[in-house]
């Protein structure tokens, strides 16, 4: 039981000490692993569904609108999981040197709650908050 508590203290980052356990880390680390991978292959699967569409629309001038609007929305979901790749690998690159869970933006702790639902977050609630664009009336 004592080494238990000797290797989770050494395990323990600097930072974030009550919000999140070694235990918590661990498991956001696999699973941040793992949505990056799924991420790479489902940016790639669209590149090449592009590439497809814009090949297939030289062949076949009849129908090139209706396939540039599903290559469009095809590249706009690729865009969304290219930046949702980089929040990820992100979040990864802040596990391995201690800084996750600190916001980037203020330095306060994210919370862990808010790490256990959106592990990829960058920026506490407030920080989140006040950067987003004023809505219009
Ligand atoms: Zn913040």
């Amino acid at each position: 039981m004592n080494d238990q508590r000797t290797r989770d203290d050494a395990l323990r980052p600097e930072k974030a000490v009550d919000a999140l356990r070694p235990a918590d880390l661990e498991e956001i680390s696999a699973e941040l692993t793992e949505r990056a991978g799924q991420l790479r292959e489902e940016i790639t699967a669209s590149d090449e569904a592009v590439a497809a569409l814009r090949a297939d629309c030289d062949l076949d001038a009849a129908d090139a609108g209706t396939k540039i609007a599903a290559a469009q929305q095809l590249r706009a979901r690729r865009d969304e999981a290219h930046g949702l790749l980089q929040q990820t690998l992100g979040a990864l690159d802040r596990l391995r040197n201690g800084t996750f869970g600190v916001c980037t933006s203020c330095g306060r702790p994210v919370g862990a709650a808010r790490l256990r639902a959106v592990p990829h977050a960058e920026r506490c609630i407030a920080c989140t908050r006040t950067s987003e664009p004023p809505r219009s009336r």
